[in-house]
This record gives structure tokens, sequence and C-alpha cells, in this order.
């Protein structure tokens, strides 16, 4: 595949996705270079004698030309980029590593088996070294894959550094192929596996990338066509009209320098108050939080403190944490859900048993009932944040599916002084919503996981993608159940799943009478800037009739018309 290559989907053609991050860009496409599976270089034949020496200078040729290419890209790159990439390219020249590697060479490997051998050992010699030394092992492995594919004559592994704006296609992203991604290199993601909750999906809202995922045929969508990305519909066109490509990306750019200028507070144009709120994982991600205009932290997901423990954290080390957030949003609201532990994000310490079904598992406030002690100590743990700050959180529980559980869970969480409220993951408790909003004072919709149950469809799963948008009528019926309720009883009905990060569903469930939405901070502006240019009653339109569509799409297609 070569930036020349004519595309093979004919022009104008438009894939369909899942819009996760709103937005319109365009450029020639970018895809990060494949490398041979290891097993492939496993399997390669010893190499006879007589060949060795060549096969020696094989590779000191590709180590020398990845460490020169290296030190081209540190000499064009400024400030801590050029850093990592002139210290990477020393290291590619490293004589420890590139001595074993040719010793395992001059004993008959082939030069990508001796190159996968000699790195591996001195990974495991940085981790045992710990600290600095350790932080080198990710660049160790990056300069593995890049001598290899130099080996087999095959572009550079990870994302390709373009010459001018691209849209970076994959079949899906991993944290190091994004790692230190330049926003105004890459304008746009597009991937053909993944979810609205994949990696990709988050990492584009981090760096307000327009982003669609799970597009069908991308694949046929080679390097250097053009293309357009449109993360508000959800499209792919391939080579674009460029007049119509440019008009609306012009649309898409006074939009954003309108997000942009949105401060707050949440409100629709006939300022109909809606607080605009950001979702955080802890004390670092709340304060750059703080820096947009959100109105407190409306999911504070506390089990992604602790993926990398193998003990519980004790009661003060917690409280410190979690006093942390409390502080970066003083005198704000601030929720704090308890351990959802299990499922996609397993505790060490928590001791999960082998499960057939772990989405349908043990998970959430499910734990609580063979470890009651994990959910005390964390109540109390929060209940001395809240002291320690003078910031009072409001407590919820994840995966609530009885009306039990609702009021068990508020009783805890009251004799401890706070406010109790429980997550609506669970299609039981957004039909059940009246019934538990008898026990607690709030309700927040977690739109990931109640399209998952509602759909009966994987969350993870890119094949299912287009069931679990939660887009889908079924979901959103769910919603305004849970809404109803709450506004029968004057009591707040928050939505924290990645829906409230859709600028345009963010119009409808305001719409279907949810009183908060939060959001990763990066999607805060643009849901704010919407909400504030349309009025309750284009809300409430829109509301009612995507409620009545056949399917996610015609249920976007018919917001869109009604709110622009
Ligand atoms: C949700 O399910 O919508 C939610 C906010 O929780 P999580 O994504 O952490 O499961
Ligand atoms: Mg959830």
């Amino acid at each position: 595949m070569t930036a020349s290559s004519p595309p093979t989907s004919p022009s104008g053609t438009v894939l369909h996705g899942v819009p996760v991050v709103a937005g319109v860009a365009h450029g020639p496409v970018i895809r990060p270079g494949r490398l041979p599976a290891l097993d492939e270089i496993d399997a390669a034949p010893e190499i006879d004698e007589e060949d060795r020496a060549a096969e020696a200078s094989r590779f000191i040729a590709a180590a020398n030309a990845v460490a020169s290419r290296l030190r081209a890209r540190a000499a064009h790159a400024t400030g801590a980029a050029a850093e990592v990439l002139a210290a990477t390219a020393t290291l590619a020249q490293d004589r420890a590593w590139l001595g074993t590697a040719e010793k395992l060479v001059n004993a008959g490997a082939p030069a990508p088996r001796a190159v996968v051998a000699a790195v591996d050992q001195f990974v495991d010699m940085f981790t045992q070294m710990g600290g600095l030394m350790a932080e080198r092992v990710t660049d160790l492995r990056d300069i593995r894959d890049r001598v290899i594919a130099e080996l087999a004559g095959l572009p550079e592994p990870g994302v390709p550094l373009p010459a001018v704006p691209s849209v970076l296609l994959a079949d899906d992203l991993a944290p190091a192929d994004t790692a230190g991604l330049d926003p105004s290199l890459v304008v746009a993601l597009a991937t053909s596996l993944g979810g609205p909750t994949s990696h990709t999906a988050i990492i584009a809202r981090q760096l307000g990338l327009p982003c669609v995922v799970a597009v069908e045929g991308l694949d046929e969508v080679e390097a250097g066509t053009t293309v357009l990305v449109d993360g508000t519909r959800g499209t792919v066109t391939v080579s674009p009209d460029p007049a119509v490509a440019a008009e609306q990306v012009a649309t898409a750019k006074r939009e954003a320098e309108l997000a942009a200028r949105w401060t707050g507070p949440g409100a629709t144009a006939d300022a109909h108050a809606v607080a605009i709120m950001a979702n955080v994982q802890d004390g670092a991600g709340a304060r750059s939080a703080r820096q947009t205009p959100a109105e407190g932290v409306g999911l504070f997901r506390t089990e992604l403190c602790f993926l990398n423990r193998d003990t519980e954290p004790g009661v003060d080390e917690q409280a410190r944490i979690y006093a942390e957030v409390l502080e970066a949003f003083a005198g704000q609201k601030v929720v704090v859900r308890t351990l959802d532990a299990g499922s996609d994000k397993p505790l060490k310490f928590v001791g999960h048993h082998e499960e057939a079904n772990p989405a349908l598992g043990v998970r959430g406030i499910r734990i609580a009932a063979g470890n009651p002690g994990l959910l005390e100590r964390q109540l109390d743990a929060i209940a001395a944040a809240g002291e320690r700050t003078g910031n009072q959180p409001w407590v919820m529980a994840p995966m609530i599916a009885t009306v039990g559980e609702a009021k068990a869970f508020a009783a805890q969480v009251r004799s401890r002084g706070l406010t109790p409220g429980v997550m609506i993951e669970v299609p039981a408790a957004a039909l059940l919503a009246d019934r538990i909003l008898e026990h607690v004072d709030f309700l927040s919709i977690g739109t990931n996981d109640l399209s998952q149950y509602t759909m009966a469809a994987d969350r993870m799963s890119a094949d299912l993608a287009m069931l679990t948008d939660p887009w889908q009528p079924a979901v959103l019926a769910l919603v305004a159940t849970a809404a109803r309720a709450g506004a029968a009883v004057d009591k707040p009905v928050g939505v924290c799943g990645e829906a409230a990060a859709d600028p345009l569903l963010a119009c409808v469930l305001t719409g279907l009478g949810v009183t908060s939405l939060s959001a990763a901070a990066a999607a805060v502006n643009g849901v704010g800037a919407k909400l504030s240019q349309v009025t309750l009653r284009q809300c409430r339109e829109a509301a009612d009739v995507v409620l009545s569509q056949p399917s996610a799409v015609d249920a976007r297609a018919a917001a869109l018309a009604i709110l622009g």
C-alpha cells in the first residue's frame, strides 16, 4: 500500500459507522503499519552457517536505518518530542542489546527472531531494575518493532508521522498507537472495530478529534485516499466533492468556535437549567476537568484508581485519593461512585471468581453481598474525605437491579451523613425507578451499561456496536421512564454514560426530562454550547419523535432534523 495507490471504494461512497465524537474533518488517509505476527517470526528456519555473517550485517544495517530515521525526525521536531525521539535513536544503537542480538544471529537465529529474543532479555532486565530504566521498556519494544519492520521491508509500525493534516484509519487503536498523537497532524479517527466505549473512542474524546467507530467497509479505503469523517452523523465519505467537504468542515469549525467560547452554566436557549458536569477517575483528571466550565463531577469512577493494586487500599489512603477530587471541585457537586469492579474492570483485591458471563455476574454492588466490609470501608473513606475537605459528596452505587439493593445502600450512605443515589444501568432498575426513588435522593443513568443490558449486546463487541448505540429507541424509552419517575417526586435524574457526551443526544436527553449531564471533560464545551442554541420545546419535540423511530439511525436523523 503506498500513499499514491488509487482508492478501491468509488468516489463519494458514504460508509456508515457509530459516531462517537462530533465534528467534521477531512484529509488523506494514513494507517498504522502492521508487523509480521510473532509466530511467523518464531517459525522462520535457522540460517545456514555460511549466510550468518550476511544476516548479521543485514541486522546492523536495519538498526542503523531505524536510528537515523528517528534522528532525522528529532531534527524536525521541537521540545519534548525532539528529546524523546533523540533518546530513542540512541537506544536503537545501544551496544548492549545490539551485541546480544548479533551473537544470536551468529549462532544461527534469523535476524527478526534474534531481535525479539535480545529485546525480551533487556526488557526483563530493565523491568527488574525498575524506576527510570523500567520506563525505557516501551521505547525498547518500539525499537524492536521498527527494526523488525525494516528487516521485512514493511512501512514503520505505529502511527506514521504525516507531512500534512491527515485522517487516521485503523482496525482499532491501542494506547501505544496513539501516545503522542498530534491533533494538528491527525485531524480525525475512524475504525472498523470498536464501540462507543472502546479505547479509540476514549482517546478521540480526550483529544477532541472527530471520530466514528465500527465503520463497515473501512478496510477497503487505502492510505492516501482523501476521506471526510463526520463524527456527528457517523459517516466516512470516500473521495468527497472538495467544495462540499470544505463547506461541511467550515460549518463544523464554526460550531467548534462556539463551543470554545461557551462558559456555562448549562442551560437551553430559553434558560432551562441542566447542569453539565465532568466524569473523572482521579485527582489529576479532576484538576484538568476544573479548567472547563463543568459545574461539578457527575461520575467519579473510583475503581479506576485501583486497577493495578493487588491489595485493598486502607481507609486513610482511599480518603486521601477521594479528597483530591473533592478539593479540585471545592464548593461544587461531586458524585462519587462506589467500586464498580468486575466484568471488564476486575480488581485483584476483590477476589473475583471465574464466571462464564462476567458482565452478568458479580460486579458493582453485587460484590458487597460476599464482601460487605469492602463497601463499608469505602463508604467510611468517602465520608472521611468529605469531612477533610468540607465538600460533602453525593454517593451512588453501580449496577443496582432491585429496590431492596437501593434501600440497603441508601441506609448505609445516610448513616454516614451523606446523600445516597443509585445508577440506573439495569433495565429492571429503570422500570422500577419510581419505587427506587422512595429510598434514594437521586438517580444517575449509565447509558453504556443500560444499552448493553437493554439490547442484550456486549458493549465491548465491535460486531454489535450498532445495537449498543445509546440512540436505540428502547434505551431512550427506559431513560424516559427513569426521568419521569424523578420529575414526579422532584428528585434529580442525571445521565453519566457516554450518551451525555454527544451534543445532539444531550439535547434529546434534556427533552426526556434529564436534569444533569456528565461526560468526559473534553465533551463539556460541545454539549453546553449545543444545548445553549436550542429551546426546551425543541428538545421535547425531538425527544417525542425519537421514541417512535424504528432504529437508532432513524432516531438520530429525526433529532437532527429538529435540533439542527
Ligand atoms: C455506564 O455504564 O454508562 C457508566 C457510566 O458506567 P461505566 O461506563 O463505568 O460502566
Ligand atoms: Mg456502567
